[in-house]
Order: C-alpha cells, then sequence, then structure tokens
C-alpha cells in the first residue's frame, strides 16, 4: 500500500504502459482515475474511475480534473503517459503531421501540468511524472517529431520541477526503452528487432516494469528526488 490516501491521475491508461500504471498504483492503494482518449479498459481494479481525456483539449483537461477534485477532493500524482510515435525523417515530415505529435506528446503535457499545478500549488505538494523515452535524450535516425517532443518532455520536466520546488511539488520524467505494448507490437517486426538487438539485456520490457518506477516517483519514497531523469531500458544508454 505504498500510494494509500493518495489520488492519481493517468493519461493513455486505456492500454500498455498507461494500464500497467493504472493497475499497479489502485494495487498499492491510490484512489486512481484512469484516462484516455479511447473507450476504458474494463479489465481495471474494483475501484478504478475511468474519464474521458484528450490530452490535446485544453477543456477536456479543465473537465478531468474538476472531476477528480469534485470526486476525491485532492489531485496527489499526474503521470503524463499519453502518446503516439511517428517515423517520418526531418525532410518527409508534413507540418500537418508535426503539429499532431507535437500536440499529443509535447502540448498534452503542458496543458497536463499547468492543471496539475494549479490544484497541486493550493495543497502545497504533489508529484508529477512525465513519460519521455530514450529517445528524448539520445538519437536514432528518423522519427524527428517524436524526439523533438520527447526531448521537449524532458527539459519542460526539469523547468517545471525548478518553478515549483518550493511549492513542494516534484516532477520528474521516466525514460522507458523498447516495452511490448499494443504500440510496438503494431510496428514493423524487422524494426522492433533493431531496438531489442540494441539493448543490453537482449529484450524487451514489460509495461509492469516501467509502473514500478512511476510508482517510486509517485509514493513519497522520492520525497528527495525533483527534475530527475529515470531510465527504464535494459542498459540501452549507458552503452
Ligand atoms: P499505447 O499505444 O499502448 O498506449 C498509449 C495510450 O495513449 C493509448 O491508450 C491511446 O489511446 C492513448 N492516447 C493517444 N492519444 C491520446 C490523446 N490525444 N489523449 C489521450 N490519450 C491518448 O502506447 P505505450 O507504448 O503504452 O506508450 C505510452 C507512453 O510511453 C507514450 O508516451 C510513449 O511515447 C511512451 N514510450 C513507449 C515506449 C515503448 O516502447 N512502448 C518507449 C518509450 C516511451
Amino acid at each position: 500500500m505504498r500510494l494509500s490516501g493518495k489520488t492519481a491521475l493517468i493519461t493513455g491508461a486505456a492500454s500498455g504502459i498507461g494500464y500497467a500504471i493504472a493497475d499497479l498504483f489502485a494495487k498499492e492503494g491510490a484512489t486512481v482515475f484512469a484516462s484516455d482518449v479511447a473507450a476504458p479498459n474494463n479489465d481495471y481494479p474494483p475501484g478504478v474511475q475511468s474519464l474521458i481525456l484528450d490530452v490535446t483539449q485544453e477543456q477536456d483537461w479543465e473537465n478531468a480534473v474538476d472531476a477528480v477534485i469534485e470526486r476525491s477532493g485532492r489531485l496527489d500524482v499526474l503521470v503524463n503517459n499519453a502518446g503516439i510515435i511517428a517515423y517520418e525523417p526531418l525532410d518527409e515530415l508534413t507540418l500537418q503531421a508535426w503539429l499532431r505529435m507535437i500536440a499529443v506528446d509535447q502540448t498534452g503535457v503542458f496543458l497536463g501540468m499547468r492543471e496539475a499545478v494549479r490544484v497541486m500549488r493550493r495543497q502545497k505538494s504533489g508529484s508529477i511524472v512525465n513519460i519521455s523515452s530514450i529517445w528524448g535524450s539520445s538519437a536514432v535516425a528518423g522519427a524527428h517529431s517524436y524526439h523533438a517532443a520527447k526531448g521537449a518532455v524532458r527539459n519542460m520536466s526539469k523547468n517545471a520541477a525548478m518553478t515549483y520546488v518550493r511549492d513542494g511539488i516534484r516532477v520528474n520524467s521516466v525514460h522507458p526503452g523498447f516495452i511490448h505494448t499494443p504500440l510496438t507490437d503494431t510496428q514493423a517486426p524487422e524494426l522492433n528487432q533493431v531496438v531489442i538487438a540494441a539493448t543490453p539485456m537482449k529484450r524487451g520490457g514489460q509495461p509492469v516494469e516501467v509502473a514500478y518506477g512511476c510508482l517510486f516517483l509517485a509514493s513519497d519514497e522520492s520525497s528527495y528526488v525533483t527534475g530527475a531523469e529515470l531510465v527504464i531500458d535494459g542498459g540501452y544508454l549507458a552503452q
């Protein structure tokens, strides 16, 4: 019960890493609001409350956080997990595709942090966990817009950590390597094999292995941790 008494809002929680975070947080005693733009997942443990939240929509964020406060009275943890991926190199990227990526993977994090910080400042406490990627601090060829957004999330997390450190709010980023989720399961197998082959552990991670890192950052066990990057990647970035 490492999150007993805490209320957590998780985005992109209908599948993959977000689902694993919602599941683990609920099992660890949190009041969990699992949000997604897609239909809710029906496999959550009892008590998990589903919300429809498109992270690109300002009004959706206001509605979601209002609903959390109305039902739970507080917001202790926000996990900005919702995300999409795309692989176009710079010269093949349309402006429309660029703007879509930035809207979901970067602006979604800005809107979420802004809404959460407004509540957490009043509470004088809170933990925000932003899911970036190994590609938020290192590069492979292609995927230009994804690298842009995930790199921004890394630095936005550090900026928010510095700006609100005196308000009792901690902000950290998580950098997963290759994780088996619906997102990666639908990619070309050859592409997945290249990343796994470049991973020292020679395997992909499971969503729960990322969720355990988020659990630490969400809980009071990480009370002296802010502005940090937690890498969960089978050794990929250590090379
Ligand atoms: P996933 O596709 O399984 O889950 C992503 C969820 O986000 C989906 O349920 C989807 O409906 C939701 N989503 C998409 N657009 C949204 C929007 N506008 N508003 C709200 N929800 C939206 O993917 P995943 O692999 O679990 O990825 C989760 C996060 O982890 C993403 O930010 C991704 O970039 C990051 N990540 C994943 C990997 C990996 O290997 N799987 C590696 C590094 C980082």
